[in-house]
């Protein structure tokens, strides 16, 4: 752990800014009252501090800015690509790239080639596209995260982890030849960036090696686990996170990748694999869903700005700085008494609305009513993880209750300085203190697909 009486900064200095709004209470009731409620429904001109997500919210370096004026906007074969495409293969290890223009178009691409209706794709825990994906494609998504990643609870170090014997029940059950890949992700997001260990990964590798099964990992934010492995797995205190990175990607046989995270830039993915046939089938199917191989939807200056991300993200301070800043945040909460999911994970900090609005019913949507209040009250932007996001039974129409009802405070990469987090830290603590008064609220429009986007609500009395 490190000592949080040593004065810390943030490892760079601000050399463009982009001014804040800064709004009254007043205001800010009437745009929630606007926008139903629904953190997603505001303008973001009117959000002071934005944690809404750490997707494509990164700030760009200088050193990224101006590799975008060295953009090859050439159809086919611009240079960009191979820089790209040797920054890959240096950092990933991977042998082949096909970019694609974010993580999820990845994802379609290699769940097209790999699996057939039918099949099944073992995952520690689901992410919204890529279960999507692979369901698309005909496969059936069966989660084998270890039970310790269900659980808010759990100070288990790696929640993230695989759990082996379900992958092992899965073979028993449908057979080797109807998995066509084991899905990894370190870190798991929908765990709250929870890690994986290097031991882990090495033990699944064995068990898929004896059944002749492929790795394919999710390495969107592999560079935050790597963090979490030189933190915390013995063994690895003195290894680089370029080598921690390295000996986790050679235990898969490719990678999905959303830029947007890790590699510090605003648009932008690919996918990356060793085996030469496959890389064909993905190269030969880009060209119809995202453009030439050499630019799969990016520009040339987009590509550039990803590669220049890559060797900047594991930098040993840039990633200390960001993992360390949402534990910073989430430990001001614990200090305070606030309710959070522990422990800390990569890239979120998630409040547990159950607990700290527990004179609200779940049916009357706690953590919404938390995400809109915190807003109300602060001009900080978070959404909601619960019931809203939980949706209906798809047979009985009934509101799904699920077990966690949870904020989420998502960090972008070096936008925010400790003091716009200390900033956000109080108000959380402010409301947690003015609680009893919290009100519930009600739907008053519920669109049929993922409601939570665009539903609309009105306050209890
Ligand atoms: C964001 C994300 C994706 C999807 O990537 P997009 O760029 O948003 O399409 C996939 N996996 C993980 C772990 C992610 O965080």
């Amino acid at each position: 752990m490190p000592n949080y009486r040593k004065p810390w900064a943030e490892p760079y200095k601000i050399k463009v800014v982009e001014p804040l709004k800064v709004t009254t209470r007043e205001y800010r009731e009437e745009k929630m009252k606007e926008a139903g409620y629904n953190t997603f429904l505001l303008r973001s001109v009117d959000v002071y501090i934005d944690l809404l997500t750490d997707s494509g919210t990164t700030a760009m370096s200088d050193y990224q800015w101006a590799g975008m004026m060295l953009g090859d906007e050439a159809y086919a074969g611009s240079k960009n690509f191979y820089y790209l495409e040797d920054n890959v293969k240096k950092y990933y290890g991977y042998k082949y790239l096909v970019p694609t223009h974010q993580g999820r178009a990845a994802e379609h691409l290699l769940s097209k080639v790999m699996i057939k209706q039918g099949d099944y794709v073992p995952g520690n825990m689901y992410f919204t596209t890529t279960r999507l994906h692979q369901e698309l494609a005909g496969g059936t998504f069966v989660d084998v995260i270890i039970d310790e990643a269900h659980d808010p609870s759990s100070h288990h170090p790696f929640k993230g982890n695989v759990d082996l014997q379900k992958v092992e029940g899965l073979i028993k059950k449908v057979g080797a030849n109807k998995i066509p890949y084991i899905c990894v992700a370190g870190t798991v997001n929908m765990a709250g960036g929870q890690p994986q260990s290097m031991e882990n990964m090495k033990a699944l590798r064995k068990l898929a090696d004896k059944h002749g099964l492929k790795i394919m990992l999710d390495a969107t934010r592999a560079v935050e686990n790597a963090y979490f492995v030189k933190d915390r797995e013995a063994g690895y205190a003195n290894k680089t996170i370029e080598e921690i990175l390295l000996e986790y990607c050679s235990l898969s046989d490719g990678c999905t990748m959303s830029g947007k995270k890790d590699l510090l830039v605003n648009i932008g993915g690919f996918v990356a694999v060793n085996d030469e046939h496959l890389f064909d089938e993905l190269r030969n199917l880009v060209v119809v869903y995202e453009g030439l191989h050499t630019y799969g939807g990016l520009a040339g200056r987009d590509m550039e700005a990803m590669a220049r991300g890559i060797e900047e993200c594991v930098n040993y301070d840039h990633i200390r700085s960001r993992v360390e800043q949402v534990r910073y945040f989430g430990q001001k909460l614990l200090d305070a008494g606030v309710p959070i999911v522990e422990p800390a994970g990569g890239h979120a900090i998630f409040l547990d609305a159950k607990r700290f609005y527990e004179h609200i019913p779940q049916d009357q949507l706690p953590a919404q009513a938390l995400a809109a209040d915190l807003y109300i009250e602060s001009g900080v932007r978070a959404m909601e993880r619960g019931i809203v996001s939980a949706g209906r039974n798809k047979e009985t129409g009934e509101n799904n209750f699920p077990k966690l009802e949870l904020v989420r405070l998502t960090f972008p990469r070096r936008v925010y300085t400790q003091a716009h987090l200390d900033v956000a830290a109080w108000h959380v603590e402010d409301l947690f203190e003015k609680r009893h008064k919290a009100k519930g609220l009600k739907f008053i429009y519920e669109p049929q697909y993922l409601r939570f986007f665009q539903a609309k609500f009105e306050r209890l009395d």
